[in-house]
């Protein structure tokens, strides 16, 4: 069962109950960096409102996820990624490792990412 927006971890951290390394914000999206992080950039960048995942996007959520691609690659500017490359990725579900059930697309970058998408 997943959990309800009321005690969803990353709903917590939108409200700022919860703290977390902000890089990104404004009305509908923010973006922290990962707390166990994949490589020397890592970043979660989340749309404010609830949402499990990309098979449940409402008008408000796909609005707002719809700005992430923008958003992810002005922050790998920022966090100086850009050049060197970087990868916007997002798990679905079960099988593809989704942990934390409330949508969000990890930004990596800042080393050889490697060429494998699934193993
Ligand atoms: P996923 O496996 O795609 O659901 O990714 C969930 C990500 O959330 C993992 O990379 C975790 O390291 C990260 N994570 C879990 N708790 C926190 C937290 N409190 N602050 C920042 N990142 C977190
Ligand atoms: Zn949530």
């Amino acid at each position: 069962m997943n959990a309800p927006a009321s005690e969803c971890l990353f709903c917590k951290i939108a409200r700022k109950e919860i703290p977390a390394a902000l890089v990104y914000e404004d009305d509908t999206l923010l973006a922290f960096k990962d707390i166990f992080p994949q490589a020397p950039v890592h970043v979660l960048i989340i749309p404010k409102a609830h949402c499990e995942g990309l098979g449940d996007l409402t008008t408000e959520t796909a609005a707002a996820a719809a700005r992430i691609p923008q958003v992810a690659a002005q922050l790998a500017r920022d966090l100086g990624v850009m050049t060197g490359g970087w990868r916007l990725l997002n798990n679905c579900g079960p099988d593809s490792g989704q942990t934390v059930f409330h949508l969000h697309f990890h930004l990596l970058g800042g080393k050889a990412l490697g060429g494998r998408l699934c193993q």
